[in-house]
């Protein structure tokens, strides 16, 4: 597919043509300095000054006539694909843009406004330009989707976090991602096989943990604010500073915003956050500048250390972006005293260390080094435009037979008649949250199960009571309390076995209704029309799930006009799969997975 990527940063518009089938850069084109004195374009040979008054909306219109110019004759452009930083909780995996999707996104954009505000500025201008094609916004979030709950999590209470959302994404993914490929593929094995530290130092910086594939710590938070010393950013700064501020500097919101996001970092220190400027002045002996480096390289060190320990080890520790690819110096400083890690440096390879389209990897590591240190040119508009083809693709699939999967924790569905024994006479079950299929919601109750060997506090209740008392265990559970559920379907109860359950007002034992759900996809029926699947039919369904792929077998479809589409596994099925669990409600949680129907 030929397909145009943007990539709008904060102060720049880089766009490539890219040929995904191959990966080859058809013509580039560049506009930095958006909003500056200085603002160029740049297009091979080709460069210009704009001017001061250039808006982002302008530098993109002036980039798509350029693409356009240069697309014709090698074909024309299939698709555009935008990198856009922060799409929130909602977006995560590519998404094609029409204008809900940007409304929405506008509304998640102060999370990211360095960012946010220009790529949405650029991609309204892009999809006015060029209406006839797909738009697909590709996030930077989206690599660290993998991220363990311990790494995304605060530790804030439960309902700050569920109200406001607050939780880490991570960014730069387009980059970490391209850097995990591009240094398996220049050490001739897979991201599978490997633990690399990767260190994205541009004007925005993080590092990423990436274990064996996958993203499992990153730098970054909620908003790119969090982690390393940036070109205008911080990075951590004790949250207790930022209390300071507000009570003895009285700085509101705005002030803040402005400080955290564009007077502090390399910026803050020296003045500019121009690294080059940066290094000549440190080297004539200006304080603030060395100052910036040591504090600059210590920061990267420290995050190298600890990602290290997080994965148990460390194969490859990658620099990328304009400071990571360019800067001798900073590599030098970051990866000084990591020795113990098994990771020396070459300092001649180092310093010669030269990245063309020719050689986008560079080994800078002694050859006695167990860890490889590498430089890795940034490709973000090529990791971009994959991942757009990636999704198109799918999308122009006759017949897409993906599916969400949800993962169900232990819970019991009870009658009117239990629901009192249990909590009083005329009691009503409370909603807690409503379930994705129409009317059921998880309670506010739960009961304790007691079995012969153990028991099990806290299962929840669901909602509205049903006429028979089910409860749904997994394997786990089974050994837990000592008991054998069946594997069976929701209402198939015959010959079940009963269970002991306890509530805050009475305790009984239902003679039937103890099962391990057999897994199950709910779908209307016109999904089930577009699958070619019946009501009852089996099928398999696989998983992946980077890392623990797994294909389930025995999979019951189940129609109803009230499902919405999804696949239902328990917590044991999940974990075998590797599907991360959400974070919200205790009853279904949104795999960060979906599978794939194949007929038996
Ligand atoms: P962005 O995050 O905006 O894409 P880049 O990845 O282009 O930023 O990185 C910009 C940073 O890279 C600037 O601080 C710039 O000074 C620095 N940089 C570029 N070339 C060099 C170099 N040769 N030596 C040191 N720093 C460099």
């Amino acid at each position: 597919m030929r397909i145009l990527a943007l990539n709008c940063g904060s102060s720049s518009i880089k766009c490539a043509l890219i040929e995904t089938a191959t990966s080859r850069r058809l013509a580039e084109a560049r506009i930095e300095q958006i909003g500056k004195s200085k603002a160029r374009f740049h297009a091979g040979e080709k460069t210009r000054e704009l001017g001061e008054s250039t808006s982002f909306e302008q530098a993109a219109t002036i980039l798509l006539e350029e693409m356009q110019g240069a697309a014709q004759g090698l074909g024309a452009i299939q698709a555009v694909a935008h990198r856009i930083v922060h799409g929130g909780e909602r977006f995560i995996q590519p998404t094609r843009l029409d204008k809900a999707t940007l409304a929405e996104l506008d509304a998640v954009s102060e999370l990211a406004p360095l960012h946010n505000l220009p790529a949405l500025a650029c991609a309204r201008a892009a999809m006015s330009f060029i209406p006839d094609i797909e738009h697909v916004a590709v996030f930077d979030t989206a690599f660290h989707a993998t991220l363990p709950t311990r790494a995304k999590q605060y530790a804030l209470p439960k309902d700050v976090v569920d109200r406001f959302g607050i939780r880490r994404f991570g960014f730069h993914g387009t980059s970490h991602s391209h850097v995990s490929h591009a240094t398996a593929a220049h050490l001739l094995t897979t991201p599978q096989q490997l633990r690399i530290v990767s260190c994205h130092l541009g004007n925005g910086a993080s590092v990423t943990a990436i274990e064996y594939g996958r993203s499992v710590e990153t730098s970054m938070g909620m908003t790119p604010l969090e982690g390393l010393v940036m070109g205008t950013r911080p990075g951590d700064v004790d949250p207790g500073v930022l209390l300071e501020l507000m009570r003895s500097a009285k700085m509101n919101e705005a002030q803040l915003n402005d400080l955290l996001n564009t007077r502090s970092g390399l910026k803050g220190l020296t003045g500019t956050n121009d690294m080059r400027e940066i290094e000549t002045r440190a080297s004539q002996g200006d304080e603030p500048c060395r100052l910036a480096i040591t504090l600059y390289s210590h920061r990267v060190r420290k995050y190298i250390g600890a990602y290290a320990a997080v994965m148990g080890g460390v194969d490859v520790i990658a620099f990328t972006g304009g400071i990571g690819e360019n800067s001798a110096l900073i590599r030098h400083r970051c990866t000084q005293r990591l020795e113990f890690l098994g990771a020396v440096l070459d300092e001649d390879r180092n310093r010669d260390a030269k990245l063309s389209s020719a050689q986008s990897v560079a080994q800078i590591s002694d050859p006695a080094s167990r860890a490889r240190i590498v430089v890795v040119r940034a490709d973000e508009e090529l990791a971009i435009a994959r991942e757009a083809a990636v999704l198109l693709s799918q999308r122009s699939q006759p017949d897409s037979l993906r599916i969400p999967v949800a993962v169900s924790a232990r819970h019991a569905h009870l009658s009117q008649a239990t629901v009192e024994r249990l909590f009083g006479e005329g009691y009503q079950l409370q909603v807690r949250a409503p379930l994705s299929q129409t009317g059921q919601y998880a309670a506010q109750e739960t009961v304790t199960l007691i079995g012969p060997r153990g028991k099990l506090a806290g299962v929840r209740l669901m909602g509205p009571p049903r006429g028979h008392d089910q409860i749904e265990i997994s394997r786990t559970d089974e050994f837990v309390l000592g008991v054998d559920a069946p594997v069976r379907i929701s209402g198939d109860l015959n010959n079940t076995p009963g269970i002991t359950l306890e509530g805050p007002k009475g305790t009984m034992t239902i003679p039937n209704g103890l099962i391990t759900a057999r897994r199950h996809i709910h779908m209307s029926p016109s999904d089930a029309e577009r699958f070619g699947v019946q009501d009852h039919d089996t099928v398999e369904v696989r998983i992946d799930s980077q890392g623990r792929d797994l294909t389930f077998g025995d999979v019951t479809v189940r129609v109803s006009p009230d499902f919405t589409l999804e696949m239902h596994l328990d917590t044991d099925e999940a974990n075998a799969a590797g599907i991360e669990r959400g974070d919200k409600g205790e009853l279904e949680e949104r795999g960060e997975v979906e599978g794939r129907i194949t007929r038996k």
